[in-house]
């Protein structure tokens, strides 16, 4: 029997940094800005994926990551001259894109992983069978 209701929408999952397999389990213990907490599960508690599809599988997350920061990079600056003004000084540029990027990295390391396993890990894909609710345990 189809269940549309019980569909997770996958830019929901994304956004929730939710499995990429059963959009239900969270990649991640704890939230992005809680300090020393931001680390991403082995396995999804929901349908057991393991995370790491290879070892150093990761890496890989470094070039997503790396893409990430140019784009803030560039959206920081941008930002800058349209609040200041400033045409003379390249250090309140430098300033603000390094704080800027400080504070996104939590955000960078969450999603550089969700992109690399959502969209440039062919082997991963969704499975609407796992998509559901968790089975109530009882003790
Ligand atoms: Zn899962």
């Amino acid at each position: 029997m189809e269940n549309e209701m019980s569909k997770t929408p996958k830019l929901q999952a994304m956004l929730g940094a939710k499995c990429p397999r059963c959009r239900r389990g969270n990649m991640f213990e704890g939230g992005a800005y809680r300090l020393g907490a931001n680390r991403i599960n082995i396995h999804c508690p929901g349908c057991g994926m393991l995370f790491e599809i290879e070892p150093g599988y990761f890496y890989a997350a470094m070039y997503v990551s790396y893409a990430f920061n140019v784009a803030e990079g560039v959206g920081i600056c941008l930002l800058t001259w349209l609040v200041t003004g400033n045409t003379d000084s390249p250090w309140l540029y430098l300033g603000t894109i390094l704080i800027g990027l400080v504070l996104l990295s939590p955000l960078n390391f969450r999603y550089s992983r969700v992109i690399l396993l959502y969209w440039l890990s062919p082997k991963v894909h969704y499975r609407p069978e796992l998509d559901k609710p968790p089975i109530p345990k009882h003790d």
